[in-house]
């Protein structure tokens, strides 16, 4: 892809942005050269670190308010309230910011101190509360939901919400069909809400039906410590291991993952992402964060699947730097047996 092709791909940079909001998407694919060496296929990261907040979740922050500003059920002056594992914090308060909301955001004290910090930075009335499984009613989702009913806030309800996916199936799908030209031969995401992955895979199948195409194969990636390969390979939500990447991972099925078209799963070990995620610093200058990591090794999986002369896409997620305490953090690491960037193991 020539730079113009880039940037003509990119509003924030080709056109005026009448504010935040309308600079959200419209973000850059990238053609990712070790992952299409190595595989004999074309793998491209469509570049959601790119967005205002940082993040993938930009676009479901401004799907949900839109929708609820739509709906009637978000006033002038009113209040959000969202559990987060800290990215559609980040894109809900920048956009609560923008248009004169207020942003409660109840996140799990384990996610990067990173983000907790950045949130705290750009104003966020910020809950945090101990790591807790869905089924225990201290778990961050049902903190926000009690939170909005005691209080008449607006809960933006991610998970379930499926005005997160519209977004995705809208914009994000309709922005790859196009920058690829019409031809995507396979996707693959992994799900924390579930959101990007269905409203792509479902705007990526509503384009190959407007041009008489067939659809793109359909891959959810997934971490170890996550429900979801299983249910997709058999139906049983069963889980195994753990991981430390971050917003992925999910043990049930969410509002926004009900009939999605999904072809096949593979599930990621963090050894596998870390390299993938080091590489693309190192050799091509990308600074991704885990979820991108995941994501990607699943594109290779799936290239080697499918065999050379294959397109496929996937998303970068969220930046490196989000992440600097984890992934990038030679004793964190080493504590967890996993693999070291080379350039920071000295
Ligand atoms: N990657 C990162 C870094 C995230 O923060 C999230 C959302 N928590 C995801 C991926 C998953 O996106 P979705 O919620 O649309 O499934």
């Amino acid at each position: 892809m020539t730079d113009s092709a880039v940037s003509a791909s990119h509003p924030g940079w080709s056109t005026l942005s009448s504010d935040m909001p309308a600079a959200v998407g419209g973000t850059p694919l990238i053609l990712l050269r070790k992952a299409s060496e190595a595989t004999g296929c074309e793998i491209y990261g469509k570049a959601e670190f790119m967005n205002p907040g940082g993040s993938v979740k930009d676009r479901a922050a401004l799907a949900i308010i839109n929708d609820a500003e739509q709906r009637g059920v978000l006033k002038p002056g009113g209040t959000i309230v969202e559990g987060t594992a800290g990215n559609t914090g980040i894109g809900l308060t920048l956009v609560a910011n923008a248009r004169g909301y207020r942003c409660v955001i109840v996140m799990p004290e384990t996610q990067s101190r990173e983000k907790i910090g950045f949130l705290r930075m750009i104003g966020a009335d910020l809950r945090l509360v101990p790591a807790k499984p869905y089924r225990d009613p201290g778990n961050y989702v049902h903190v926000s939901r009690r939170l909005a009913e005691e209080n008449g806030w607006t809960w933006a309800n991610q998970f379930d919400n499926t005005a997160n996916r519209e977004g995705h199936r809208t914009t994000t799908a309709q922005e790859i069909w196009q920058q690829a030209g019409g031809r995507v031969d396979a996707f693959t995401c992994a799900c924390g809400t579930g959101g990007t992955l269905a409203g792509i895979a479902l705007g990526l199948h509503d384009a190959a039906r407007r041009d008489n195409v067939a659809p793109p194969h359909i891959v959810l990636a997934d971490p170890e410590g996550s429900g979801l390969y299983g249910w997709v390979k058999n139906n049983d939500l069963s889980i195994e291991g753990s991981s430390i990447t971050e917003g992925i991972g999910q043990s049930r099925v969410t509002g926004n993952l009900e009939d999605v078209p999904i072809d096949n799963a593979e599930r990621i070990p963090d050894p596998e992402a870390l390299d993938i995620i080091y590489s693309l610093l190192g050799e091509e200058g990308l600074s991704v964060g885990g979820s991108s990591g995941i994501n990607v090794a699943a594109a290779i999986r799936t290239a080697r699947k499918l065999g050379p002369g294959h397109r496929i896409v996937t998303i970068l997620a969220d930046g490196g730097a989000r992440y600097e305490s984890k992934l990038f953090n030679p004793e964190f690491l080493r504590g967890k047996n996993l693999p070291v960037a080379p350039w920071l193991d000295q």
